[in-house]
């Protein structure tokens, strides 16, 4: 039988593959695995940092699914993991689609064998560094109808670019296609100036080159001035949209892990 060899390059750590090696996905190599160990040196409780994303995740997409969006544009998707957004959405919605985006190739190729039954769900290679990319992709366009509101999705990825890229621009272009009644779900590392967030941002310098870390008021202009979903801006597990009135831990009762992944979502009014 002949060898299997990846058509991507596995010698250099990527950040869906980290990841997912993170997460204890098995779509990783050993250069992966390397990046994640740096993280679990700085911050052993990494994995459940990225668990907290993931609930963010879910918390944000089952929202916007309960709220009437039936189309979602998930820029910086990932590899296949827990409750990925189709799944959630889906649950609550079966007629909801997905559109699917991420500049690693592996995601494309890892994605479709798991989506290959699902109609209403689809993956493309773009990046969000070049928003144009995104939005005339005929398969972002086939499944998505920019004439309806959207669930812009920048989840997990923010951390990745340094504010001297101007990011912002990017979400600010992708947001400027999408109608009113849109919102747009995003995750970042914060920093509150606690050791932990700046371990992580060590780690992620260490093991990919970027992965900072940003003060709230920061990661608060990347949502273009749109209003925040109560409770705003929040540390994960205190983040419930919708729910302002629900008894949460008080901040300082986290475990100093939690409070390193922060959640928002604003609307398109
Ligand atoms: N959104 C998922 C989540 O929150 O669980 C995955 C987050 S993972 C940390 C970040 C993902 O963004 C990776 O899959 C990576 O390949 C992708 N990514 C990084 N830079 C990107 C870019 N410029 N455009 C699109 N995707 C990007």
């Amino acid at each position: 039988m002949a060898e299997y060899v990846p058509d991507f390059d596995i010698s250099k750590p990527t950040i869906a593959r980290v990841y997912d090696a993170i997460l204890g996905g098995k779509d990783n190599f050993a250069a992966d695995r390397e990046g994640a160990a740096a993280y679990m040196k700085h911050v052993p409780n990494s994995k459940e940092v990225a668990i907290d994303n993931r609930l963010g995740l879910e918390k944000g997409v089952a929202y916007m699914a309960k709220h009437g969006i039936d189309q979602f544009l998930d820029i910086g998707a990932g590899l296949p993991t827990m409750r990925n957004t189709h799944q959630v959405a889906q649950e609550i919605n079966p007629e909801a689609v997905v559109c699917y985006v991420d500049n690693d190739p592996i995601v494309l190729s890892h994605g479709r064998a798991l989506l290959a039954d699902n109609e209403s769900t689809t993956i493309v290679t773009a990046d969000l560094r070049d928003p144009e990319s995104i939005l005339n992709h005929p398969d972002v366009r086939k499944v998505i109808d920019f004439e309806r509101p959207i669930g812009l999705m920048v989840v997990g990825l923010f951390m990745h670019f340094h504010d001297e890229e101007n990011p912002g621009e990017w979400v600010g272009a992708l947001l400027d296609a999408c109608p009113s009644g849109s919102y747009l779900l995003m995750t970042d590392f914060a920093d509150t100036g606690e050791p932990q967030q700046k371990a992580i941002e060590k780690a992620g310098l260490e093991a990919l080159g970027n992965g900072w870390v940003r003060k709230p008021e920061k990661i608060l202009e990347h949502f273009q001035g749109l209003p925040l979903v109560e409770p705003g801006l929040e540390w994960v597990p205190r983040w419930f949209p919708g729910e302002p009135d629900r008894e949460v831990p008080a901040a300082e009762d986290l475990e100093p892990y939690h409070r390193i992944m922060m959640a928002g979502l604003g609307y398109k009014a």
